[in-house]
């Protein structure tokens, strides 16, 4: 039998912030923020989500570990460990008070959603999930690069290259596939790819801060990726390879969404590139 709870009426949400901006949250999500006591966020969710709940109490469950994104220590606290977060939720959820677990992108991908639902099980708590845009959809957007296409691009794969034990692996399991975590690996990522039978002209998209302000993109060939990894250094990042990487329609038309490149305010160029053919200096075209 299939329990129906109420929707907005149960203790505890897990909520996906999206990759990016706050603007990328569901209007679902934003809704149980503004419904909430408390809030245990991570690294990724913008700041700005505040404002939605500004009277939530915010709870920083930052973890480190994430490959490619930065994340300073907040007042030389170390990481939250998966096991403290497990124990905020049910703390927080028995002494009444309505909770969100905020995570970047999507609960369900590579958020460690198993872990803290099953924490929750064995409290009898009952929650919901709130989708989010995962990390691989924001970067399609970004670069205008469906990552479907009809007749060749039939199936796609979430993949995390990074194992339990840190170990760097790579398949080959769809005709488009985005590889997270791997930002700080993009040579060796290569490596693997050409391993496991990818050939050397495919195209390798990279971007970093998809959905942000001052994302990222270059394109590459499955052989020069690492080429991408001065450009992306230390922010969060995702590789799509195969059939979705490559441009749709002519370069200048549908491969280049005519973002220009501007700087920030420390002065690093932070070009919104869309199609590599524009990127900056270090990216290379197949
Ligand atoms: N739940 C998240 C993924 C968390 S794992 C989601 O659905 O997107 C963290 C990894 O996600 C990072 O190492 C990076 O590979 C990817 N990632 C997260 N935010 C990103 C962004 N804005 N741009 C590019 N990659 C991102």
């Amino acid at each position: 039998m299939t329990r129906v709870a109420t929707p907005g009426d149960l203790r505890v949400a897990f909520v996906g912030a999206g990759p990016g901006e706050a603007d990328l949250i569901t209007l679902r999500g934003a809704q149980r923020l503004q419904n909430a006591d408390v809030v245990l966020f991570d690294s990724l969710a913008d700041p700005a989500l505040r404002q939605l709940a500004p009277n939530a109490r915010w709870i920083d469950v930052g973890k480190r570990g994430f490959t490619g994104v930065a994340h300073a220590p907040r007042g030389g606290r170390e990481n939250t460990g998966q096991d403290t977060i497990n124990a905020l939720l049910v703390k927080h959820a028995l002494s009444g008070a309505k909770v969100v677990r905020l995570k970047g992108g999507d609960p369900s991908v590579f958020g460690r959603l198993e872990e803290e639902l099953e924490a929750l099980a064995a409290a009898g708590i009952e929650c919901e999930v709130v989708p989010g845009v995962t990390a691989a959809l924001a970067a399609a957007a970004a670069t205008q690069r469906p990552l479907t296409r009809r007749g060749t691009g039939r199936s796609v794969a979430l993949t995390t290259a990074m194992t339990k034990t840190g170990e760097l692996t790579a398949g080959r399991h769809a005709d488009t596939e985005s590889f997270y975590m791997a930002g700080k690996h993009l040579a060796a990522l290569s490596r693997r790819l050409a391993a496991a039978g990818w050939p050397a002209g495919t195209p390798a998209l990279v971007v970093s801060r998809a959905g942000w302000p001052d994302q990222i993109a270059s394109e590459h060939s499955v052989a020069s990726l690492g080429d991408a990894t001065v450009l992306h250094s230390g922010r969060p990042t995702v590789v799509t390879v195969g059939v979705g990487a490559s441009a749709v329609g002519t370069p200048g038309k549908h491969g280049d969404p005519g973002r220009t490149a501007h700087s920030t305010a420390t002065g690093t160029a932070t070009a919104a590139v869309s199609s590599g053919a524009h990127a900056s200096a270090g990216t290379s075209t197949p």
